[in-house]
């Protein structure tokens, strides 16, 4: 809805500058926003991330997928005021602002600037949500990482309610791309973006009580957040083995898959080129994946004698897919 591109795409900017060393020579420390998206929207290995360079990356790394994501880096001292720096062009057309800020490091600088973004972007575009993600908390205790959350948020609403503002859309979360945190992070994100989240999650349900299954995600296929779920418990194995199928998936058609007809080639034709696949889980339950069109698939967990009914399983994704289309307007593949 705070997107002015009119394509119902959630678009994101990820923040969080550099503190300027005092000395030329040494590097400045970088908050981890390359990783984050070379992790999320990459498939790059965390560890990985360690060589990866610090050049001049003013840059704008836009990924294209179910949302539009691009992350920005702002080196030095980010000046508002500045009459070149078009803040409208930067904040007009965003839904949600997420400003990294490294919790390894001494935060109160950071935590200064990302303060006085929240005051800009309170007076200018209130309606854009501020997340932010206290990163790198993999090397922390898990006391020390309270600690650091609770001082943090304390400060940032006391510099808020100083300044007026009781009620901004500011959010905190502890993330670290060596574990599912920061899927789980994105996924929060994203889902507050959606509009119609409520509408899904109670077509999920129906799903899942129509057709014998435990739980079933709609996932962005690049990134592995899911948008959506039903509304029973999310448990981290369930989602982490789903995010592994995926993988599975496309490495599989990657090395099997064709090229399908374009959207208008298959408008004409008849709807059911979706691929799908059914995985058989150790302990006896199954996975079943469905690919909602070119960016979602909906996977599902169930047990054996569920996917025994194939035919009500196909029949009622097949209305799921259409109500997908008429609520979101999305085409199917
Ligand atoms: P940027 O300048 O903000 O884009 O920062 P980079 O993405 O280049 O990351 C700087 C360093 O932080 C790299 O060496 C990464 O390996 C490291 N890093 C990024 N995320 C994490 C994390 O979650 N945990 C840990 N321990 N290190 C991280």
């Amino acid at each position: 809805p705070n997107n002015r591109s009119g394509d119902g795409k959630p678009r994101l900017l990820l923040m969080g500058q550099r503190r300027q060393e005092a000395h030329p020579l040494i590097s400045p420390r970088r908050s981890g926003k390359s990783s984050i998206s070379s992790v999320v929207f990459h498939k790059m290995p965390p560890a990985e991330t360690l060589f990866l360079e610090s050049t001049a990356r003013i840059q704008k790394d836009a990924v294209h997928s179910f949302m539009d994501f691009q992350v920005w880096d702002f080196p030095g001292q980010l000046d508002f005021l500045d009459p070149a720096f078009d803040v409208d062009y930067i904040f007009g057309e965003i839904g949600a602002l997420i400003w990294v800020i490294d919790a390894q490091d001494e935060y109160l600088d950071a935590l200064m600037r990302l303060n006085n973004t929240i005051l800009l972007l309170q007076q200018h575009y209130p309606s854009i949500n501020i997340e932010v993600f206290i990163h790198k908390v993999d090397a922390l205790s898990e006391d020390y990482k309270f600690d650091i959350q609770r001082d943090i948020v304390q400060r940032t609403q006391d510099e808020l309610s100083d300044a007026g503002y009781e009620n901004a859309p500011v959010s905190f979360h502890l993330t670290s791309i060596y574990d599912h945190s920061i899927f789980e992070a994105f996924s929060k994100v994203i889902q507050k973006l959606i509009p119609q989240l409520p509408t899904l999650e109670g077509l999920l349900n129906i799903l899942c009580s129509n057709s014998g299954m435990e739980k079933a995600y709609i996932f962005d296929c690049i990134s592995k957040i899911y948008i959506a779920t039903d509304s029973s418990p999310v448990d981290m194995q369930s989602y982490e083995i789903c995010s592994d199928y995926i993988d599975v998936i496309v490495d599989v058609s990657e090395i099997y898959g064709w090229d399908r007809p374009g959207r208008a080639a298959e408008e004409a034709e008849c709807n059911d080129q979706e691929a799908e696949s059914v995985i058989r889980l150790q302990n006896g339950m199954i996975l079943y994946l469905k690919e909602i069109n070119k960016y979602l698939v909906l996977i599902c967990i169930m047990k054996e004698e569920s996917i025994k009914k194939k035919g009500l399983i196909d029949y009622n994704c097949g209305v799921f897919q259409d109500a997908l289309a008429q609520v979101f307007g999305l085409q199917r593949t």
